[in-house]
């Protein structure tokens, strides 16, 4: 596995070639496109190669945490009754939502406009406690009490997020975010800022592909049905306004953000961290999609 894993990585090195970093937060604008990292985690052992250390921003792999935890204090019927599950085929930050706004069919938890609502979801007296709460459990699930937000490209998000800000306030306005909506704000771009690297979205999959557990310590850090139900929202919706075609050539769950990660996981195998902040036009990572793709078909991991 070891070795079908870094030739799966130089094969596809050249696509990083084919897309551009994102630079609509400027901070993210920094990265070198050339970086290519993949990192495997099994019950058994774990793979992995090129710049698999390398610390990146999760972005909207933040969606999930957002959701997990969510869905763990209130109930998936809680959550599914404000936000639904349909995909949009719509961009990440869409605002063009049809009157009367945020029916809640119009919008899923993998959306920013849905994610904003769901991260005012996670139970807390306080925007402060809602992010330690956050952070918390990204260090668990992640298996690293080390994790930090990136501070730089938390300042370059809340200065420049005017959209996000303006889809809050229309979530505001239909009564799905109480108490300040620059606080909530402030939780979802500095969690957005969280500095991963492909091991740390590598065991957060795990812990999915094992119906919420982890395998290493057998603790169940999320329920079992939890996982079976942000499974089944990461294969429909977790790689934006793409996810379709996703899901015909690569065939598992998986999340993406413009910082150019991607989470994915196959259930009961593996759990897949990747990092290539090349993205095409739709803010997948180009070179994590082949290298998934190659990897699906070589180990046969599509779910269909
Ligand atoms: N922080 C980003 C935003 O909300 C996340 C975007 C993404 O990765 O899709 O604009």
């Amino acid at each position: 596995m070891q070795h079908c894993i870094e030739e799966i990585l130089e094969n596809c090195r050249r696509y990083t070639l084919d897309g551009e970093v994102a630079s609509y937060i400027p901070e993210l604008s920094k990265a070198n496109r050339e970086e290519i990292g993949i990192y495997v985690a099994t019950e058994d052992g774990d793979f992995f190669a090129g710049d698999w250390e390398k610390p990146f921003t999760i972005q909207s792999i933040a969606k999930t945490i957002f959701l997990m935890l969510a869905a763990k204090d209130n109930g998936i019927d809680f959550v599914k009754a404000h936000v639904g599950v349909e995909a949009t085929g719509k961009s990440f930050n869409a605002i063009d939502y049809a009157e009367p706004l945020l029916l809640r069919e119009h919008i899923n938890p993998m959306v920013n406009i849905g994610a904003i609502a769901v991260c005012g979801m996670v139970k807390a007296v306080s925007n402060e406690e809602r992010f330690q709460r956050l952070m918390t459990f990204s260090r668990r699930i992640m298996e690293n009490d080390e994790l930090q937000i990136d501070e730089e490209v938390y300042a370059s998000e809340k200065k420049t997020g005017n959209k996000n800000r303006a889809l809050a306030y229309l979530l505001k306005n239909s009564d799905m975010i109480y108490g300040s909506v620059e606080e909530l704000l402030d939780v979802y771009f500095a969690m957005c800022s969280l500095k991963v690297n492909c091991r740390d979205l590598a065991r957060m999959a795990l812990v999915l592909a094992h119906h919420g557990k982890n395998v290493h310590t057998g603790e169940q850090v999320i329920p079992e049905e939890d996982a079976v139900f942000m499974n089944a929202v990461l294969t429909t919706s977790g790689m934006y306004d793409g996810s379709g075609e996703f899901a015909t050539t690569v065939g598992i769950p998986a999340k993406s953000g413009v910082g150019g990660g991607i989470m994915a996981d196959c259930p009961g195998r593996m759990g897949i961290g990747i990092y290539s902040p090349a993205l095409d036009k739709k803010g997948n990572s180009v070179a994590g999609i082949r290298m998934l793709e190659v990897l699906s078909k070589s180990q046969k991991l599509s779910i269909f």
